[in-house]
């Protein structure tokens, strides 16, 4: 089953349109046999969710509340902290000085994130955009940010997949700000300059090489001392957040910061 792809280049693109492989064909299948169950479990839905059942949705919000590190987003405990922060950003000035995180790395959250990549349902760039726009009105952080910027991914890459998951992110999280009469510009001005191995192949060490010279900002990008928050999907060894963000840096941002689904420990 093929769906046509709307996908466009920004500027300058090859790419008018593609045939590619419908990423949603086991999601499409699941919801034949079952319309309305929950992503996760297939029980009885939450009344009102299109998305997830009760118990499920207990054990979800159990991990929204869970507390973390504000720079890194790693999971910490308030007795953990030092300073507001973890021992592991206490020493250092990281080039992106907060993430702001929709919840912790456990079981549904995880089933949940794996369906948005995977399986591809819109509803699912609806209910995690949503997710990550209601964690940054709930940080003060949010007034402060001039730009969303998504991760981008290479062209190359972009050709294969046809799409890009932040993108569709970035979609969702301003379409709800605007519900709420927040308005935040998008820029697709950072660009993946070289195409890179998967990082989830590489290990933690192997993953700062891999990167090194992926990203660049177009000459005519306009980050002059703007505060720039970079949007992905999960976060291991905040690698790919750390070389775009030193991109961004170059080409003369004030800050940055970054919003992703959950931060996976390594
Ligand atoms: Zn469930
Ligand atoms: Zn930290």
């Amino acid at each position: 089953m093929f769906l046509r792809a709307k996908h466009k280049l920004k500027r300058g693109g090859v790419l008018k349109s593609s045939w590619v492989f419908m990423r949603s064909v086991p999601g499409s299948l699941l919801e034949m046999v079952c319309p309305a169950c929950c992503e996760v479990c297939h029980q009885e839905l939450l009344a009102g969710s299109d998305i997830i059942c009760s118990e499920c949705w207990a054990v979800l919000r159990e991990g929204l509340l869970s507390s973390a590190c504000p720079v890194c987003g790693l999971p910490a405990g308030p007795y953990e902290l030092i300073d507001g922060v973890c021992h592991r950003c206490h020493n250092t000035r990281p080039v992106v000085s907060r993430v702001i995180r929709v919840g912790g790395y456990e079981d549904v959250l995880r089933s949940l994130i794996l369906s948005f990549k995977f399986r591809g349902q819109s509803r699912l760039d609806r209910f995690w955009g949503g997710m990550m726009a209601s964690a940054m009105m709930g940080d003060r952080l949010l007034d402060d940010i001039d730009i969303l910027v998504p991760v981008p991914l290479h062209w190359r890459r972009f050709l294969t997949r046809g799409y890009n998951q932040s993108e569709l992110l970035v979609r969702e999280i301003t379409r709800e700000l605007k519900r709420q009469g927040i308005l935040k510009p998008v820029s697709y001005d950072l660009l993946r300059v070289r195409n890179t191995r998967p990082q989830v192949s590489l290990s933690a060490s192997a993953r700062k090489g891999n990167l090194k010279g992926a990203f660049a900002a177009r000459p005519d990008a306009n980050f002059q001392g703007k505060h720039i928050c970079l949007v992905d999907d999960v976060t291991t060894t905040g690698t790919t957040l750390k070389v775009a963000g030193h991109a961004l840096k170059r080409a003369g941002a004030r800050r940055i910061s970054a919003v992703v689904l959950t931060v996976a420990k390594d």
